[in-house]
């Protein structure tokens, strides 16, 4: 154990590099993601929706082919350097280089695209989409340790075999799942997973299934949880500049989930996962719900402790709740114990209940002014006069003076160094050794409607986050080989 932090030290049995890189891939990776024969494509071609937006603009493998064929035409090239320079440009936020950007896609839009659909890039585009669709089991992975456990199953560390990528993988227990109808909420946690795509949002790279568990394939996150940091790192509570970099984070990662109609309803420390780079993400998506635009719902859910008093009365309710966990989490990095309870201290139900629609709640002196400002105005009590909860949203948050030092386009272009990283040696949990293994539960059998439930489930890859693997873990460099003169070279025809 680490002297200091209390962290597990694993030394040298540490898994390989976190992007692994060609070094972590199999040594049949190129058997792997061979390439079908363009013939193989036909039926893919037929049914794949030809929609300009998703296959040139949102698809990032899409994107790159598009763009190659645009370079490959002399007309073209000059339509793609203004693109690429505008896109860089637009930080600046002016309208006329967002108008001017529109204008660029709307022309590449038509004639462009209609041409495009008609190049050996868009077979190769279909040809890569059939690798995407390939069918997804556990051999597909290594897998390596426990990082954590959760309700109905543990999370693991796992490698992608064909790229080298590595991931953690929450496995849930199909007899647990089932014992305690879990069906729902994992379903519900599968398809917000993989509609959100967000820096400050772990993200759903896979789902499949084996004959015990259903798998969730989720971006890595080997530096621990804020729980962890808070309380078994020195003394109890964070340094400003983390809680700043943290507070900014987890606001973009709420805007984005907002965004969507996602409330994500579940905001505390242990929810919120450090990367090897010491970036968060939020985690954990089982309780989040989607609602209509603008809209709301009812339901207690969420921790105790952590929930809006909007929610304890059994209000309506929309994102507010959000905006007051985020002043929770601010409170107790601060702080170094959470808001309403003292380190340790265990009050009943109702008593919490109480604290919360009640007491004003007490700043050390931890708290400079202008935290102590950005936490009093995220709990107050009334979601109608909270910040965050007015028509700007969370741009009203951003604008606090706490977070005038934190350029936001940098931080959502994920351009901000931060100012801790987690030592990569340690494994930033308590009791890894003391996690044992689950299995099945005695007495629940699983039937048709099981496997119903299943099918929905297990999707195999999701589009996004396969093609940037792909593109991360330089595969795509690597095999995205065109013959001389743009010619269908036997490597691609096979
Ligand atoms: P549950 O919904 O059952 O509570 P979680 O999603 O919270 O499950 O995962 C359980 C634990 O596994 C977490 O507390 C954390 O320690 C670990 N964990 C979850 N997701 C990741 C991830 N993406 N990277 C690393 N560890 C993770
Ligand atoms: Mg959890
Ligand atoms: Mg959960």
């Amino acid at each position: 154990r680490c002297l200091q932090c209390g962290a597990v030290n694993l030394g040298l049995i540490f898994f390989p590099p976190l992007n692994g890189g060609s070094r972590g891939r199999s040594s049949k990776w190129r058997e792997m993601l061979r390439f079908p024969h363009i013939s193989q494509c036909d039926e893919l071609a037929k049914s794949i929706e030809r929609d300009y937006y998703s296959l040139c603009v949102k698809q990032p493998i899409g994107k790159k082919l598009f763009k190659l064929f645009c370079e490959s035409r002399q007309d073209l090239q000059n339509y793609m350097s203004l693109l690429d320079a505008l896109i860089t440009f637009c930080a600046t936020e002016s309208v006329i280089v967002l108008l001017l950007i529109r204008e660029l896609h709307q022309y590449l839009s038509g004639e462009p695209f209609t041409q495009y659909q008609d190049s050996l890039y868009f077979d190769r585009f279909l040809q890569w989409k059939m690798l995407e669709r390939q069918p997804i089991t556990k051999h597909g992975f290594r897998q390596y340790r426990v990082l954590g456990k959760g309700g109905f199953g543990e999370v693991w560390a796992c490698q992608v075999k064909a790229t080298g990528m590595m991931y953690a993988c929450k496995k849930l227990e199909k007899t647990h799942v089932k014992r305690r109808r879990g069906e729902a909420m994992a379903l519900n946690e599968k398809k917000i997973l993989e509609e959100v795509d967000s820096r400050f949002v772990v993200n759903l790279a896979y789902t499949y299934e084996t004959k015990h568990f259903l798998c969730l394939v989720l971006t890595m996150m080997s530096g621990g949880d804020l729980k962890f940091h808070i309380y078994n790192v020195g003394e109890p509570g964070l340094d400003r500049d983390r809680v700043r970099l943290y507070a900014a984070e987890v606001c973009c990662g709420l805007m984005d989930l907002h965004e969507k109609s996602i409330i994500y309803r579940d905001l505390k420390p242990e929810n919120i996962l450090l990367d090897n780079s010491g970036h968060i993400r939020i985690s954990d998506l089982g309780l989040a719900v989607k609602v209509s635009k603008g809209g709301t719902v009812k339901g207690r859910v969420g921790t105790l402790g952590y929930m809006a008093p909007e929610v304890i009365s059994k209000k309506y309710y929309g994102t507010s709740a959000d905006w007051w966990g985020l002043g929770c989490l601010i409170y107790e990095m601060t702080a170094g114990h959470p808001v309403f309870r003292a380190q340790g201290e265990h009050p009943q139900h109702r008593e919490m209940e109480n604290r919360i629609q009640r007491k004003q709640e007490d700043y050390n002196k931890k708290f400079v002014k202008s935290v102590k400002d950005l936490c009093s105005s995220l709990l107050i009590k009334d979601p109608e006069q909270r910040l965050g909860c007015g028509d700007s949203g969370g741009n009203a948050v951003r604008s606090h003076p706490f977070f005038y030092t934190i350029n936001f386009r940098m931080l959502e272009a994920g351009l901000v160094e931060a100012p801790f990283q987690p030592d990569p040696r340690l494994v930033y949990c308590g009791d890894v050794q003391d996690i044992e293994e689950f299995s099945p539960v005695k007495g629940v059998s699983l039937d048709e409607r099981d496997e119903e439930f299943y099918s929905m489930f297990n999707t195999g890859s999701v589009p996004i986050s396969w093609q940037k693997e792909i593109i991360e873990t330089n595969c795509f460099s690597e095999l995205n080989v065109f013959g001389p003169m743009g010619s269908r070279t036997p490597d691609l025809d096979q």
